[in-house]
């Protein structure tokens, strides 16, 4: 068991946390990062990148993270291959013990574990992850120019994506089990107003249809929830919107969570409920959820703790001078 101690913990690894440490290092900070189970955090998962500024061409998901991680690396950080299991907040340094029994003391933490999308469950659909199948318009709208594409989900998300994607395609049909949705009434009304989508009521996604080859999804198999009886929708994408989990759980009870279980954060800024505690990235977002507004509050989140710890060394400094 050995003891790693820093000015600045860092959990994750994504475009938040790798963000963080390339300024919380710029500032003098040693910052450590903890990557978890997914180093280089959801794009990772992903293949072409269009929307991330500063490069003309289509980039991919894994050599963008590998570059972050690079530079993060190359002004001083350093990134440790461990998941953390226990948190320990009540006073600083906040200490906090990884999976295989490191201890990880940091003077602040910033945490950037990110939230996952949640998914169907559906081998079909893991297996067109990416070649049609996405949980992210905004991300893979633009992808899908002049297509047809899906929604599937009934929830503000899923009418919020719909929506987004009839700036790129003619025919959105959102699919919903139910007969009922449970988006804002003014979603609601746009949705229906809207002459490029159209609505399945209860229907659920059975399986979705491989074209072969390199065709990737061509089409939806369609349950109906009231008779059972199939169906089949043709589409181009399929956009899978029945919501995220933040990454929380290890915090639960220590950090104050908002009703969706995302860590609330003041407004216009990355503190927590806790002093020396920041958040930053898709774990305290639940409206942009992208590469670049995690990179932005991460970089929030370093210049905030790097403030909180020059202010908390000053007033230690003015109390033992007194003494
Ligand atoms: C398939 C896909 C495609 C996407 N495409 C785009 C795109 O084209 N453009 C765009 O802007 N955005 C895209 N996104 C969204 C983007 O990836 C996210 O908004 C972004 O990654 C969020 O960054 P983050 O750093 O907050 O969290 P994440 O990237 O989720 O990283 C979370 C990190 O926390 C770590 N972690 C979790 N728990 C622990 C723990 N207990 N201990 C230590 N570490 C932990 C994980 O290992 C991971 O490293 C896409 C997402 C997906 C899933």
């Amino acid at each position: 068991m050995t003891t790693h101690s820093t000015r600045m913990l860092i959990l994750g690894s994504g475009p938040a946390g790798l963000s963080a440490a390339i300024y919380g290092a710029r500032a003098g900070m040693e910052p450590i990062v903890v990557q978890g189970i997914q180093p280089g955090g959801q794009l990772m998962t992903t293949t072409d990148v269009e929307n991330y500024p500063g490069f003309r061409e289509v980039i991919q998901g894994p050599w963008l993270m590998g570059e972050m991680q690079a530079q993060a690396e190359h002004v001083g950080t350093r990134l440790m291959y461990d998941t953390i299991v226990e948190v320990d907040l009540s006073r600083r340094p906040f200490r906090l013990i990884g999976d295989g029994g490191d201890v990880y003391e940091g003077e602040t933490l910033v945490i950037a574990t990110g939230a996952q999308a949640k998914w169907l469950g559906l081998d079909s659909e893991e297996a067109l992850k990416g070649k049609g199948v996405s949980a992210c318009a905004t991300c893979d709208g633009f992808f899908y120019r002049g297509k047809k594409v899906a929604v599937i989900g009934g929830g503000n998300t899923a009418v919020e994506e719909a929506l987004y994607l009839t700036n790129h395609s003619p025919d959105v049909t959102l699919i919903h089990r139910r007969d009922t949705l449970r988006a804002e009434k003014i979603l609601q009304a746009r949705l229906h107003a809207n002459e490029r989508i159209s609505v399945l009521w209860n229907k659920e996604v059975e399986r979705f249809v491989d074209g072969g080859g390199t065709a990737g999804l061509v089409a939806l198999e369609l349950r109906d929830t009231l008779t059972g009886e199939l169906s089949t929708l043709d589409v181009d994408g399929g956009f899978v919107a029945i919501g995220h989990h933040p990454a929380t759980e290890l915090f639960r009870g220590h950090v104050a969570l908002d009703d969706d279980g995302y860590i609330a954060v003041e407004t216009g800024s990355t503190r927590t409920s806790i002093p020396g505690v920041f958040a930053c990235g898709d774990v305290m977002d639940k409206v942009y959820r992208q590469a670049i507004t995690a990179a932005g509050t991460g970089c929030m989140a370093a210049l905030d703790a790097e403030r909180f710890l020059a202010e908390a060394e000053f007033v230690e400094e003015q109390a033992q001078a007194a003494e």
